[in-house]
Order: structure tokens, then sequence, then C-alpha cells
């Protein structure tokens, strides 16, 4: 019997079951992909929101203000790499009165913003395009590896004395008098609280456990993804006026050195919906012109597409009315991964409260180790590594010098990486100009060596991004 059992291993349930490691608790999360973070917290913009462009009195606002607070120590705690770069909110002549309205919104909600004008605005970005006048300004916006920081949540529960069940899908519930059974395809599992954070797929999970139905629709994002000799162009996140339809397209350096162009927001029927299109790629291309005047598609490396679940205007997340200690985190689009360590740290308090469990004390607490990355090595330092284990001479992954020894290392950490994607996610092999050509057969024999398994059972996701922007950029090529 679980005290907790939490449905979904994207960032938010990661996040909770982390801050539930803390407690003297025995709690377990199922996630039905081969790995942690696959859902929307691998495919998003990576931005860690400062809070000015949601509704002052909104739990969105309140748990993106306190999350842009935990993040720097957060990710100083797990050894991920944070990055304070700023954000601007460019407009031209008209959009003053708009860039105003978001200042005195960001002020109500408590958050560092100010208006700027162009030539301030080119000291902190010198690549917005001419029209720009005004911008808002705020300087705590960050920038995170979305699906790192998830996997380094997890290990630091698993470390903490969690547990985590990956390829293990929820396919019922039940309801006890005063516990759960949920049924998996790995088997029934049994808990006293159960907590549902299966992203797109929560209203399933809410109807499978018998509580509140609401109307939930989804939104596609589409992203071009830039060679790293693009960085240099951009120093901070570009945003145009956000709209209706969210917070619009934007220009963004990732932490691991990349430029993103997106995310377009498409309406979708589907929770699975991670489809690329020329269409797509093609608003992006023309919105990225109005804010930024080096845009280079021809540079791109790749596209993919995240899905966003969205529940009415604002996050619910609280106890179900109708089903006793079953916790429902509902609609957690933006600005979620900025929320999520909010979150983590909320709901978490709650279920300590129903279980009056206790604390542990910080000293009991076991913290990541971070690992050595080969490409951060001086040659000296990496000469001495090789002496003692000659797989650290061995690069697999060229474009971004990954070594066997990395590789291997990832295969037996705490989390195991088990696929061609999970290694990519730890150490970006196959994320440089080649997109794995050069190296998928290297990592997949590691993989078949290290797993003991034949080389064909290396399971890789393809989402078909890489065919459309090979379309793409032929079709604009000159
Ligand atoms: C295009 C886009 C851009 C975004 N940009 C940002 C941004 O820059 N900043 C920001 O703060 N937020 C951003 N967001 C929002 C953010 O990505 C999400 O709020 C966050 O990732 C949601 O995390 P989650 O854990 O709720 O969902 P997910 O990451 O989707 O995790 C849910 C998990 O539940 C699992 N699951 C589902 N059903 C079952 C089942 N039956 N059994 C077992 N497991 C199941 C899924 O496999 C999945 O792994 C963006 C979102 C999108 C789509």
């Amino acid at each position: 019997m679980f005290d907790c059992l939490i449905i979904g291993g994207g960032v938010i349930g990661c996040s909770i079951l982390k801050y539930l490691s803390d407690y003297n608790l025995n709690c377990a999360l199922l996630e039905k992909g081969e790995d942690v973070g696959v859902g929307a917290s691998r495919a998003n913009s990576g931005i860690i929101h400062a809070g000015y462009d949601c509704k002052p009195g909104t739990l969105k606002a309140k748990l993106n203000v306190r999350g842009n607070k935990l993040y720097e120590q957060s990710c100083r705690e797990l050894k991920v790499d944070f990055k304070k770069i700023g954000s601007l909110v460019v407009s031209d002549e008209k959009g003053l009165e708009e860039i105003k309205k978001l200042e005195i919104q960001g002020i109500l909600n408590g958050v560092n913003v100010s208006v700027i004008e162009r030539k301030e605005i080119l000291k902190i970005e010198p690549n917005v395009a001419s029209n720009i006048k005004f911008a808002l300004y705020a300087p705590d916006a960050g920038i995170v590896c979305p699906y790192k920081y998830t996997i380094a949540l997890a290990e630091h529960a698993l470390l903490n004395g969690q547990k985590i069940f990956t390829d293990c899908l929820v396919k019922g519930i039940e309801k006890n008098k005063e516990t759960f059974k949920v049924k998996t395809d790995q088997g029934d599992f049994e808990c006293k609280i159960l907590v549902n954070s299966a992203g797109t797929h929560c209203m399933e999970i809410n109807e499978m456990a018998g509580a509140e139905v609401f109307p939930v629709s989804f939104r596609r994002g589409e992203y071009f993804v830039l060679d790293a000799k693009e960085r240099r162009n951009i120093h901070t996140v570009l945003f145009p006026l956000p709209d209706e339809k969210g917070k619009g397209i934007l220009v963004a350096p990732t932490v691991d050195g990349n430029v993103l162009y997106g995310p377009t927001s498409i309406k979708s029927l589907d929770m699975d919906d991670t489809k690329v299109t020329k269409k797509g790629l093609e608003q992006i291309k023309e919105s990225i012109g109005k804010t930024y005047k080096s845009a280079h598609i021809e540079n791109a490396i790749r596209a993919y597409a995240g899905n966003r679940c969205i529940v009415g205007e604002d996050f619910i997340i609280k106890e179900s009315e109708t089903v006793k200690n079953f916790i429902m985190l509902l609609g957690i689009c933006s600005p979620g991964l900025t929320a999520a360590p909010a979150i983590g740290e909320s709901v978490s308090e709650n279920i300590v409260k129903k279980l009056n469990s206790s604390k542990k004390d910080r000293s009991e607490i076991v913290f990541r180790d971070e690992k050595i990355k080969a490409s951060a090595l001086k040659r000296r330092e990496l000469r001495k590594l090789i002496k003692q284990d000659g797989s650290w001479g061995r690069e697999i992954c060229h474009c971004e010098k990954v070594t066997e020894h990395e590789i291997v290392e990832a295969i037996h950490s705490v989390l195991p990486a088990r696929s061609f994607d999970a290694v990519k996610r730890r150490l970006r092999t196959g994320m440089g100009r080649c997109q794995g050509e050069n190296c998928y057969k290297g990592v997949a024999e590691i993989l078949a060596r290290e797993l003991s398994i034949p080389i064909e059972e290396i399971k890789s996701r393809d989402s078909g991004g890489e065919k459309v922007l090979k379309q793409f950029i032929n079709k604009y090529r000159v």
C-alpha cells in the first residue's frame, strides 16, 4: 500500500513526487511512457516566465510568480542549468497601450517589470526588428531545459526512497472506502491518496476515478530548432504582444545553446497531437520577422511540436468534491513549467497534512551528483580520465562530443535511459547538426549491449518533424 500514487510523469507529477520525498512517506509515480518527461514537459519553450501575463488573483499568477522565485535554487539543488536572461515583450508604435496594460498586470502580480524604449531595448537585444519602439522588460525571466529538469526531479525523488514505474499505463481506478486500487498494465497498485497529473489525458483519469468532468480543449504548438551558430544573435527571450491564443511566436535561446522560433497555437481535437505541419512552420516564418531581424530559417536543424491542455481560464488544482483524497491537476498549460516547483510545494503540503507525516532532517536528503561532461573538459583532464577508463576516449556523438562512458552511465543511472531518445534527453546525443544520422547506430549498439536486448528492440520516437522540416527548408533554400 502506497501513501500516495501520482499518475503522470511530466514536470508536474515529478515535482510533486520530489517534494513528497522530503517526508517520511512511501509514494510512487505511474507513467505510461518509457521515461519521464515525454509529454508536454518534453516539447515546450523552456521559458521560466516572470509572471506579468497571468490575470491577477488567478492560480496561474500566484504559482507562476512563486515558481519563478523557486527556480534558481531548485536548479542549483538538482544540478540543472538555469539562465536568468530576462524577457522582452516588444511592439511597434501602436502597441504602447497594450505594453502598459501588461506592466500594470505585472506590478499587481508582484513582478519586476518596466516599460522601455528603443534605445534601451537595443542594449538588451540589438537584433529586434526595425519597427520595434517599445518593450516590457522583465529581468527575472529565465530558461531551462524542461526535460532535463523533469528527469532531475524524478532522480531526486528516487534517490530519496520514492518509486517510479515507467511503461505503466493506468487503465482503471477503483475507489474503496479509504483507499484506491489503480489498475495498470503492470498490475494493480493500492494507495491512500491519488494524484491526477496526466497532462492532456487528465480528464480520462478523472472519468476513471468517477470525479468531476470538465470541458477540455487542446492547442498544438510547433517550433523550429536552430543550429547553435544562431545563438550569438539572440540575447534574451523575445515575445510579440500576446493575443487571445497565447503569448505568441517567440525567439529564445535554449540553455544548451540552440535557438527556438515558435510556438504556433493550433486548435486540435487529439490529446496526443504533436504533428509538425508545413502550414504551422509557414506561420512561424511569417511572424518571426515582425519582432526579430536576424531570423535564419535556413539554419533550422529540427522541428517539433507539443500539445497544451486547456480547461477553462485558470489551472484547476484541488481535491475532488465527489471522490475523497483524489487530487486533480487539470488544464496545466503554460506557465506550467514555471509553476512546477510551486505546484510541487503546495500540493505536497496538502498531501502531507492529510497523511500527518513528518519531514526528514535536511541531513537525510540525498542530492544528485553533478555528472562529468566530456565536452566541458580540458584536453588534459579528459586524457587523465581516458587513462583510468578507455570508454572516455570513445566519442560516439561527434556533434555534441558525447563519449561511450557518459552513455553507459546514463543507461545505468538511478532512472535508467532505455531508448535512443532517453539517452538523447540526458546527453544531447543526436541533437546536433546531423540529428543522429552519425551516432544513432553507436548509441543503439551500446544500449543493446548494456541492456542485453537485440538492437532491433531499441526504440526511437519519430514525430515526423524532420521530414516536414526538410521539405520546408528545401522550398525556401536559395
Ligand atoms: C507548445 C508549448 C509551449 C509551452 N511553453 C512553456 C514555457 O515556455 N514555459 C512554461 O512555464 N510552460 C510552458 N508550457 C506549458 C508546460 O509545458 C506544461 O504546463 C507542463 O509541461 C505540463 O506538465 P504536466 O506534467 O502536467 O504534463 P505532461 O508533461 O504532459 O505529463 C503528463 C504525463 O502523464 C502521462 N500519462 C497520461 N495518461 C496516462 C495514463 N493513463 N497512465 C500513465 N501515465 C499517463 C503522459 O505520458 C505524460 O508523460 C508550454 C506548453 C506547450 C505545449
